[in-house]
């Protein structure tokens, strides 16, 4: 069952939407971004539901722990990592963000320019 039944990505998580699973365990699933932003895109977000990287304390811990174990593994599985890559959240709509449930992007597949924007 969704965390949050009105969250998109609570949803997702809960296989209550489709989405292009790359990863699932019982705390952290990924997903290809149905927008991708690079070739390769994969969003990374907790089963639980935090609304952004603004709501975390040092309780989230392990789970923020995991999320980047997790983008580190598929980074490799999905052939980004030797290049490089970009790991990112956005928080709050100035941010960019515009699903309120925390994610990281997992993006790479092409030279990522910086400062984002
Ligand atoms: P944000 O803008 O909040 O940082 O990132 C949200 C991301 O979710 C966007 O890149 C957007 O393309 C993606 N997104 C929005 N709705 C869906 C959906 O229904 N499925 C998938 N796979 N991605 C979505
Ligand atoms: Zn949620």
């Amino acid at each position: 069952m969704a965390d949050d039944p009105g969250c998109l990505f609570c949803r997702i998580a809960a296989g209550e939407i489709a989405s292009r699973q790359v990863h699932a365990d019982d705390t952290v699933v990924a997903f290809h971004d149905i927008a991708p932003r690079a070739p390769t895109h994969i969003l990374i977000i907790p089963r639980v539901h935090i609304r952004s990287a603004a709501e975390l304390t040092d309780d989230d811990a392990p789970i923020v722990g995991h999320l980047f174990a997790v983008a580190a593994v598929l980074a490799r599985t999905q052939g980004i990592a030797d290049a490089g890559y970009r790991v990112v959240t956005n928080v709050g709509r100035g941010g960019g963000q515009t699903v309120d449930h925390l994610h990281l992007h997992l993006m790479g597949g092409r030279p990522m320019t910086w400062p984002p924007g």
